[in-house]
């Protein structure tokens, strides 16, 4: 049995990892000439437990987003030999409710706390699952002496400790493309665009290359190419009955010079705000959403936006979003824009259900659950919904495949 794998970025990584390990071919496919070189290294890397969802009072995001979570760092343990505890995570994230936030700090707090009661259900006691961290401790309103001391308190109406980390997102894809190299189970075609899969005996995967179009048949085809997915799927008759947003966000992120003092990782919700993600070494990332948010789109194909931006949008996206953000939180007052170390900027594309942006508190996009494997006989569309949910949904879509093969 030989497997197409469309789309190597995190989420199609993973499946070529868990089928790979089920003793199954994999052929990887990508447009460009790198893998994880879009959306995978272009996001601030939070492994999400679910508290960022406050304004889905289902609990069912933070269901999904825990189930993905708990199943992040045992991925990387089993398939690359990363123990958690080993892979650098950001300091834990504060959520902190601004001032025109869409839920009181009273609705966010009893949210946090139902949050984490769902979460030490879900871990199980097992300390391994989510990066060694301790998840049994509830959330703690920060008082306001410490609240004070990190932020504007006019701005920052509560603050509360969650155990929640961020990744590396480029560390943990130098890891992962080192061990797919190495995987002989794994082949990797690169520079091959896909542009549809037909039905024939096999699947029929058809490939814009450098030597022209060819047409390769496989026994099971997984679709993970995130922001070209629901284009693909139509090529197959597979439409959405339901409204999409592609949404183009930047993030910046830069060293702190040797003298200054590290900003607490912060996530403030809830609505069209942002992230601080502070490591030990001085990795900052930040990232204000009415100033990263570049570009909406309800198009089947979005605009292929530059994962680098160009200048003069590069140093405004840098200027801007430290200004909106050194606002209310003090740390970052102290910084000249101008003098920032290793400055990168990138961005890329956010999928989601919904047709209107986060400024609306009803807008689908506060939600993220309703994601993951469809499979349609021998087709398998996967739609991780955020980077959290990756090795989660390739484990699913991998144990899928073996089934129907046994079968
Ligand atoms: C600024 C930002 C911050 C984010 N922060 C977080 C976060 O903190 N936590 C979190 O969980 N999620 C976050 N996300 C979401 C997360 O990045 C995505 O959900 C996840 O990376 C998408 O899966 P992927 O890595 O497989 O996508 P991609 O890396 O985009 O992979 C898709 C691949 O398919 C290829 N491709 C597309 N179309 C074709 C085609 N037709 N033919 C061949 N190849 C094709 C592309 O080249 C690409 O390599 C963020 C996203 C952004 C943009």
């Amino acid at each position: 049995m030989r497997v197409a794998v469309l789309g190597g970025g995190l989420q199609g990584c993973c499946v070529a990892l868990a089928l790979a390990a089920r003793g199954i071919g994999v052929t990887l496919f990508d447009r460009n000439d790198r893998l994880l070189s879009r959306a995978a290294i272009a996001n601030e890397g939070k492994v999400h437990l679910g508290y960022m969802y406050a304004n889905d009072l289902s609990h069912a995001t933070a269901r999904m987003m825990m189930q993905g979570a708990l199943a992040f760092a045992p991925f990387f343990q089993r398939h690359l030999g990363l123990a958690g505890d080993s892979m650098t995570v950001s300091r834990p994230a504060a959520y902190v409710v601004h001032r025109d936030s869409q839920r009181s700090p009273e609705e966010v707090s009893r949210y946090l706390s139902t949050v984490h009661s769902l979460i030490r259900d879900a871990s199980d006691g097992r300390s391994d699952a989510y990066f060694s961290r301790d998840l049994s401790c509830e959330p703690r309103m920060w008082t306001a002496a410490e609240r004070q001391a990190e932020f504007d308190p006019e701005v920052a109406l509560a603050a509360f400790d969650t155990p929640e980390v961020a990744i590396d997102p480029v560390a943990l894809a130098a890891a992962v493309r080192e061990r797919i190299q190495a995987d002989r189970r794994i082949e990797v075609r690169l520079g091959h665009e896909v542009l549809s899969v037909e039905d024939g005996d096999r699947l029929e995967v058809t490939l814009d290359t450098a030597n022209g179009t060819v047409r390769e048949p496989f026994d099971h085809v997984a679709n993970a190419l995130w922001d070209g997915r629901i284009a693909l799927n139509q090529t197959r008759g597979l439409r959405p009955n339901r409204p999409w947003l592609h949404r183009l966000k930047y993030g910046v992120s830069f060293r702190l010079p040797a003298d200054a003092g590290p900003p607490p990782s912060a996530t403030f919700v809830s609505g069209p705000f942002g992230e601080v993600v502070s490591y030990d070494d001085g990795l900052t990332y930040l990232t204000w959403y009415p100033v990263c948010l570049q570009g909406i789109s309800d198009d089947v194909t979005p605009p292929d936006w530059p994962t680098y931006p160009p200048e003069p949008l590069r140093s405004q996206l840098v200027k801007g979003t430290l200004e909106a953000m050194a606002q209310f939180t003090l740390a970052l007052r102290k910084l000249d824009a101008g003098e920032l170390q290793d400055v990168t900027v990138k961005g890329g594309v956010i999928v989601a259900w919904g047709n209107t942006d986060i400024y609306d508190p009803s807008s689908e996009l506060h939600r993220r659950f309703e994601i993951g494997v469809t499979s349609t006989g021998r087709f398998h569309s996967v739609d991780p919904g955020k980077l959290t949910m990756a090795p989660y949904f390739a484990e699913v879509c991998a144990g899928r495949i073996v089934e129907d093969a046994r079968h």
